[in-house]
């Protein structure tokens, strides 16, 4: 078993970043500049939008982090949005999920100008996707094709089976695993929670992506030998053993279905950092559009 270590390859990635940005600096171009809009006090949210400040920072990434309380109206955090599209020296922005009951998030969603969407959660940009053409990846899904390139896995020809079918992680995933190119070219069977014998899917996979949010769901004797398991899936559960009170957990039984694998990402350490290595690419990519 080889560990797919998405703290190595976010690191190496972030650096490359870090780079081209000092790059630009040189030459006198503009620096880039992400908006992070966090609503509400959701601990696991304050916790993924700090790390990605972090991390633009540490690229050279400026980013403003705009925090708003969770009795927030939803008109007021569209105005907020069509000011930051209208402002010059934003390149990308990015509103936290989930969102209060009383904002509409497909409203949030459409609100971001597609060229600022860093996440790749605009219909223009999912259009894209789906098209094979450039736009935004959504960060999860394009986090895990970096993972994937990094380490070199063959991944043409292969059967993929991606577990969940949202529109920001399972089946934006399903279009990468099965476009033609590098990184793609599998055969994907894309399950959800209709699926009927979902482990006799998940047990002819060579790949497996399991995004459900179900820890410990996908078992050992699920998995063919040999597998590639890439696990998505991030639970906060209780254990009062540990300082924070709570551990994190993966969609997959780690300790049993790794010695089953190939290669599998850890949970923490693979998709996470890898998703926010995506987004400092996103945010690069909506600041280098804008040279001329
Ligand atoms: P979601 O709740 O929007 O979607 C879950 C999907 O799983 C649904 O399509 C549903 O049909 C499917 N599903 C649920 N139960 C199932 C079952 N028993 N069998 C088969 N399919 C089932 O979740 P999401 O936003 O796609 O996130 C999935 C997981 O990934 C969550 O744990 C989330 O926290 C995690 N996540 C991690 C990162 C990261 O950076 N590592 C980023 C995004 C999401």
């Amino acid at each position: 078993m080889q560990l797919l270590d998405g703290k190595k390859a976010g690191q190496a990635i972030r650096e490359e970043i870090r780079l081209q940005v000092a790059q630009r600096l040189s030459e006198g171009k503009k620096q880039p500049h992400l908006a992070a809009i966090l609503i509400g006090h959701n601990g696991a949210s304050a916790t993924y939008v700090g790390a990605k400040v972090k991390a633009c920072e540490e690229a050279g990434i400026l980013s403003t982090l705009l925090h708003y309380e969770s009795d927030l109206p939803e008109h007021t955090l569209l105005e907020k949005i069509e000011s930051l599209n209208n402002d010059p020296d934003i390149d990308g922005i990015l509103v936290q999920l989930p969102l209060p009951k009383h904002i509409r998030e497909s409203a949030v969603i459409h609100a971001i100008e597609p060229s600022k969407d860093v996440d790749g959660f605009h219909p223009v940009n999912q259009g894209l996707l789906m098209q094979g053409q450039p736009g935004f990846i959504p960060a999860t899904p394009y986090g895990i094709q970096l993972l994937l390139q990094h380490y070199q896995i063959e991944t043409a020809g292969k059967e993929a089976v991606v577990i969940g079918r949202s529109n920001i992680v399972g089946r934006p995933m399903s279009v990468l695993l099965s476009q033609p190119g590098p990184v793609g070219n599998c055969t994907v069977t894309l399950c959800h929670s209709k699926t009927t014998d979902l482990a006799g899917h998940i047990r002819r996979a060579d790949i497996v992506v399991a995004a459900l949010g179900q820890p410990d769901f996908v078992q050992a004797n699920m998995i063919k030998p040999g597998a590639v398991v890439i696990d998505v899936g991030i639970t906060r559960v209780e254990n009062p053993t540990k300082k924070s009170g709570f551990e994190l957990k993966g969609d997959v039984d780690y300790t049993n279905v790794s010695p089953l694998c190939n290669w599998i990402t850890p949970v923490p350490g693979g998709v996470g950092p890898m998703t926010i290595a995506a987004l400092l690419k996103n945010t690069l990519q909506a600041c280098q559009q804008k040279d001329t």
